[in-house]
């Protein structure tokens, strides 16, 4: 019976992969992004995600397959007003998007977003219609010091604090230490955290929530490990940097085909 019941959560969960191109690209090699994106459509049994810098959002949505979505890397609190260099969740609904990424790693520790900044942009998100990736993640010294659960708790109970609809949230697990540093994260490792967050869910959420709301693993997934990856339960997909850029992101988007 449980054989099954993981392999039904599998079907309600449908897989998805993120390409979040950091602040990377230009006109030209967008153009290449999307050849080998549109070349590798339709994508069936798996929803696909990329996310431009700002200035390309709409470039690169006009010249991308209907199928392949594209999402903000970030967004503002407040619909307008004087808040000189952010974008509102209005403006990116306005040019047609319906995903933000919210709360990745960069945000938080380059940039210092705080843990309550990133749920307030998440309900007013939400609020606008859109559909958000919020990130969640450990440091390295976070996890050698034994607070992993701790901290990627924390990130989440800050949503949790403001009632959000989960209904519109994919949590992407990614330990810091994974991103950009070619240190994927063991399956094993990866499989722990993402049964903590649905068990996580279940308590402060429901049950049905906790099988229903995808979780996906980000942090040096490439095209020789998200098959093993990907054959976990409990990751519903993948946030993806470094090799969003690249031909082989069209493989890491097949990982369970
Ligand atoms: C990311 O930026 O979300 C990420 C996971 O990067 P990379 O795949 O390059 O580690």
């Amino acid at each position: 019976l449980s054989n099954s019941l993981s392999f039904l959560s599998i079907m309600v969960r449908k897989f998805v992969v993120g390409g979040n191109w950091k602040m990377n690209g230009d006109k030209a090699t967008i153009d290449g992004i999307v050849g080998f994106l549109n070349a590798g459509a339709p994508y069936n049994n798996v929803e696909v995600i990329v996310s431009p810098p700002a200035p390309y959002l709409l470039y690169a949505k006009e010249k991308l397959n209907e199928g392949v979505l594209v999402a903000a890397q970030n967004c503002y609190k407040v619909a307008k007003g004087a808040f000189t260099g952010e974008q509102s969740p209005a403006m990116l609904k306005d040019i047609g998007l319906k995903w933000v990424i919210i709360g990745h790693s960069e945000r938080r520790h380059v940039f210092g977003e705080s843990d309550s900044l990133t749920a307030e942009k998440t309900q007013h998100a939400i609020a606008e219609g859109l559909s958000v990736i919020f990130c969640v993640g450990e440091k390295l010294e976070e996890r050698e010091a034994g607070h992993t659960k701790d901290v990627n708790f924390r990130q989440l109970q800050a949503l949790v604090d403001l009632k959000v609809d989960w209904s519109k949230v994919v949590i992407a697990y990614e330990p810091v230490w994974a991103i950009g540093t070619g240190k994927v994260a063991s399956p094993a490792q990866a499989d722990e955290v993402h049964k903590w967050i649905r068990e996580f869910l279940a308590q402060k959420a429901s049950p049905e929530v906790a099988e229903q709301t995808r979780i996906i693993y980000g942090g040096s997934v490439t095209a020789d490990n998200c098959v093993e990856l990907g054959k976990l339960g409990d990751i519903d997909g993948f946030l993806v940097g470094g090799a969003s850029l690249k031909p082989d992101f069209v493989k890491i988007i097949n990982a369970r085909n």
